[in-house]
């Protein structure tokens, strides 16, 4: 069994890290206080090939393989340490384009994709409501059928890219007396369309340099060619493959984001002195960096194993929740104790380490929480 990257992916890697670091971090202290998408920087992402990378070759993309992907983000979120910027271009890869990708019929594909992949149009999901979020099932929004056309009525809250995106992903109950399972279809609303409006920008902990809005949907009418897959299929198809693509691969941006805190966290522990010696000397610090070496090898490898089985068509769905769940909650134990070892710089937002708290957290409630992650395993165990 060999772990190791190839050298090719290693190339990769290393090249990617090296244009966040040119291209993406500088400015992302001031983007994050200031709570800003920034354009420039998401079209050099998108001319660096990032905004296309798992869409198939034939509609634009790079036809990166899911592992690939996910190396991609943890080396951006690495070299760049703009965790909101990944939480976008993640959302508009794997909840924006993968759905269009799998479930779209060849207009809805030659119609987006090849756009997407560009980075010119930018992709959102919205399935979450104000009164339902783990329990998607609980879903109001309404798509009423009326001749060719469906009327959307409802509410999406927290939707990452939502204010941006061209083309959103909507999920509505269609199929008033089918079971919850059935009941829900998906539908490609495009920015613009009459009663499709953005109702609050919601500011946040972190991630800050990614838009979150709610979407209002008020007699909204869209074709019915406007169907993304068959009717009744976006929970358990649509959505199923949304939260499997966030598990296996999102949660790639928190890795990176602690395998640079880690190195920083070191360098800083061999510069920093008190009591007349480096504090790396001390045996507090040695254990915190130790931890945090160990934190990120367990997430690592859990996020590269749900990606390899996913590539590899293997059953991994509690392999994805034990990376998910384990990601969030290492991510912020390791932010706390990079935070911890910088002392008051650590508090300071120019040293990073503070944003990565507040960034952090978002992986474990975004995608499914970390306790959702848990029913998951413990149904397999338990049934
Ligand atoms: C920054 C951000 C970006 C997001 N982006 C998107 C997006 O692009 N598209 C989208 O559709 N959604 C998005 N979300 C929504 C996200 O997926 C939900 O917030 C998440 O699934 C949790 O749902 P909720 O907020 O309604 O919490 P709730 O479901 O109300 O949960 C509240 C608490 O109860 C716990 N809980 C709920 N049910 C159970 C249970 N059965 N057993 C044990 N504990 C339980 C939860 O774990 C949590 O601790 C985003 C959220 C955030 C914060």
């Amino acid at each position: 069994m060999d772990f190791r990257l190839t050298d090719e992916q290693e190339a990769f890697s290393a090249s990617v890290r090296a244009f966040a670091r040119e291209h993406i971090e500088p400015g992302v202290v001031e983007r994050d206080r200031a709570g800003e998408w920034d354009a420039d920087v998401w079209k050099q992402v998108a001319g660096f090939g990032m905004a296309g990378l798992p869409v198939p070759e034939a509609y634009g993309g790079s036809g990166a393989d899911v592992l690939t992907t996910g190396l991609a983000l943890e080396s951006l979120a690495y070299g760049g340490r703009d965790a909101g910027l990944m939480l976008s271009l993640g959302a508009h890869l794997t909840i924006g384009c993968m759905p269009i990708a799998l479930h779209g019929t060849e207009e809805q594909k030659q119609r987006w994709l090849p756009q997407m992949a560009a980075g010119e149009s930018i992709g959102a999901f919205a399935i979450t409501e104000p009164e339902a979020g783990s329990d998607t099932a609980g879903m109001k929004t309404r798509g009423d059928r009326e001749g060719d056309t469906y009327v959307l009525n409802g509410t999406k809250t927290f939707i990452t890219n939502g204010g941006l995106a061209d083309v959103v992903t909507v999920v509505a109950r269609t199929e008033a007396d089918a079971p919850a399972g059935m009941a829900f279809s998906a539908f490609l609303v495009e920015k613009g369309t009459p009663g499709f409006t953005v109702s609050k920008e919601l500011k946040k902990l972190g991630n800050r340099t990614s838009p979150t809005v709610e979407l209002s949907l008020q007699d909204v009418e869209v074709h019915e060619s406007q169907m993304l897959g068959d009717p009744g299929t976006a929970l358990w198809k649509i959505g199923f493959e949304c939260f499997d693509w966030e598990r296996c691969v999102m949660i790639a941006s928190a890795v990176g984001g602690m395998e640079r805190d880690l190195e920083e966290s070191v360098r800083y522990a061999k510069e920093r002195e008190a009591f007349g010696k480096p504090i790396a000397k001390f045996g507090a610090i040695q254990h915190k960096v130790a931890q945090m070496r160990i934190r990120l090898e367990i997430a690592k490898l859990l996020q590269r194993q749900a990606a390899w089985m996913k590539d590899n068509g293997i059953e991994h769905q509690v392999e994805a929740a034990m990376a998910k769940a384990y990601v969030g909650e290492a991510g912020v134990d390791s932010a706390l104790d990079a935070i911890q070892l910088h002392g008051g710089w650590g508090y300071i937002d120019e040293f990073h380490v503070e944003r990565s708290l507040r960034d952090a957290k978002l992986a474990s409630i975004g995608g499914g929480t970390t306790e959702i992650q848990e029913m998951i395993i413990a149904r397999s165990l338990l049934g």
